[in-house]
């Protein structure tokens, strides 16, 4: 469905994204993997238009979306949940998902919203309150929310776990099984590996800017010493 390949991306002189391919398919999880600065971030800030990439494609269902804006790829259905969340602290529960239904137009956002609330009953119970005042994993959970509001085919998300108590991890990355379980393909970056891999279908490491390894979830997880290995933590 999306097809990465062939990325690159620059900052100046230095070269962060060397030619990667990367795979999101419908209800499947694609799990990307790397050291800090292993290139990731940008990879998926390409993907979405934040960041303009020097090479290669990335196509969903054929249709070239590089060289597009940010929103027009949010319309033509991939989303980005960006590292730390990055939701609207002061602005309502509500506000923010209205937020995340801009593309959608205003006649849709309460059904829309009624879909989210549906995935995320903690979320209908708080929905006027400030977002700032919820806990990590709400906000997590706000954060996908305001993604799901424009309806996405491909979720992007940036270390979804980051930052969060350990007893909540294992709950957000089960919300994130049920997104892709939906039908949704997501292509998920996260430093927390173990649960990462518990998660995922399919599996990209990356380093230096270039996938290194790539394949079946099950298969590393019966040797994740193998990813240890290759992200050099072992
Ligand atoms: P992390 O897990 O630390 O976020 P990452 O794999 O997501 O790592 P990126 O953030 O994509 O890595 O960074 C890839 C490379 O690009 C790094 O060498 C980083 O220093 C560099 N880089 C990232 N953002 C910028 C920027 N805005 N300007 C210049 N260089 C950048």
């Amino acid at each position: 469905m999306l097809d990465v390949s062939e990325l690159h991306v620059s900052y100046g002189p230095v070269h962060a994204v060397r030619g990667v391919s990367l795979l999101a398919e419908a209800g499947r999880i694609t799990l990307v993997l790397g050291a800090n600065g292993a290139g990731k971030s940008t990879s998926l800030r390409a993907i979405c238009g934040l960041q303009p990439a020097g090479g290669g494609s990335v196509r969903l269902d054929g249709a070239e979306l590089l060289g597009k804006r940010p929103h027009r790829i949010v319309r033509e259905g991939v989303s980005l949940v960006p590292e730390g969340r990055r939701i609207f602290a002061p602005l309502s529960v509500a506000e923010n998902l209205r937020i995340g239904g801009y593309t959608a137009g205003r006649s849709r956002v309460a059904a829309l919203a009624d879909g989210v609330y549906d995935r995320f009953p903690i979320l209908a119970q708080r929905r006027d309150m400030p977002a700032g005042l919820l806990s990590g994993g709400e906000q997590q959970m706000l954060a996908f929310g305001r993604a799901l509001m424009a309806q996405p085919r491909v979720m992007l998300l940036d270390e979804p776990s980051m930052g969060l108590a350990p007893g909540m991890v294992d709950t957000v990355l089960d919300r994130v099984r049920a997104i892709a379980d939906s039908g949704i393909g997501v292509l998920m970056v996260e430093q927390n590996v173990d649960a990462g891999l518990a998660v995922a279908d399919t599996v990209s490491i990356v380093a230096r800017g270039e996938v290194v390894r790539s394949g079946d979830a099950e298969e590393l997880r019966q040797d994740a010493s193998v990813v240890h290995a290759l992200l050099g933590d072992a």
